[in-house]
């Protein structure tokens, strides 16, 4: 059995960001250049106690530039219109897939200079 929706949170609700590890980074990893990869955000993420929090709020206030939650603004557009039901289960397995994507990218970039 499947766990439950996580609930978007509201604009308003802002007290969890006080918990998010991005406080204490470089923001700038958290708006990546177009093309540029953002590997180094979703790593920060994904140990980021407040990560589903965040990426509820991302959902609600759809911010375009930003990496949240673990998941870059087209990522979530794409979870969004796929229909994934936002479980936890399903939050997890979606940022695993995107991390793995991103490291193959990086690889893949890598690869091409060598
Ligand atoms: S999930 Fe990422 S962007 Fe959101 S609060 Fe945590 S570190 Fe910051």
């Amino acid at each position: 059995m499947s766990s439950p929706e996580l609930t978007l949170v509201k604009k308003e609700e802002l007290d969890w960001q006080d918990e998010g590890i991005c406080r204490q980074t470089d923001p700038e990893v958290f708006y990546p250049e177009v093309g540029q990869e953002s590997w180094d955000a979703k790593k920060i993420c994904k140990g980021c106690p407040v990560r589903d929090k965040c990426l509820m709020y991302a959902f609600e206030t759809e911010d375009e530039w930003a990496v949240m939650g673990g998941l870059t603004y087209r990522e979530r557009k794409k979870f969004r219109r796929q229909r994934v039901r936002p479980t936890k289960e399903n939050i997890d397995a979606w940022i695993d897939r995107s991390i793995k994507d991103a490291r193959e990218r990086r690889q893949r970039a890598y690869d091409k200079l060598a």
